[in-house]
């Protein structure tokens, strides 16, 4: 029997941003803003003392930290993620995660309206 668990924990920030590579008269070519919800999914076996994986407050102290960097700025400002689409922001955040110690991540799942997301997995 695997024992395997998947843990996610959401949390969402407010930021500004504008799609320059979208065509003339395009509305995503205009500063706009969005609601980011971010769902950050990790993976791993349960150990047995403790009978976690890892507990949700570090997944949601560590998302706040990345989530922070980003909370009321306007994206295009922060040059590391590049072209500020839902693609490359799942990346960055994905990337972020493991660079302040969450490194069991196998999902990131952002989500900038009611009708999309977009959901990463590095495979
Ligand atoms: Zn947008």
């Amino acid at each position: 029997m695997s024992q395997i668990c998947r843990l996610r924990v959401s949390a969402w920030f407010e930021a500004a941003h504008s799609l320059e590579m979208m065509p003339d008269g395009h509305p995503c070519q205009r500063t706009h803003g969005h609601r980011y919800e971010v769902t950050v999914e990790a993976m791993g076996s349960v150990d047995q003392k403790t009978g976690v994986v890892i507990t949700y407050e570090e997944m949601l102290e560590k998302l706040g930290t990345v989530l922070s960097e980003l909370d009321h700025r306007n994206l295009n400002d922060v040059r590391s993620i590049g072209e500020t689409t839902t693609e490359n922001l799942c990346r960055w955040v994905w990337k972020r995660l493991h660079q302040v110690g969450l490194n069991r991540i196998s999902e990131v799942k952002i989500q900038e309206s009611p009708n999309t997301c977009c959901v990463f997995r590095n495979e």
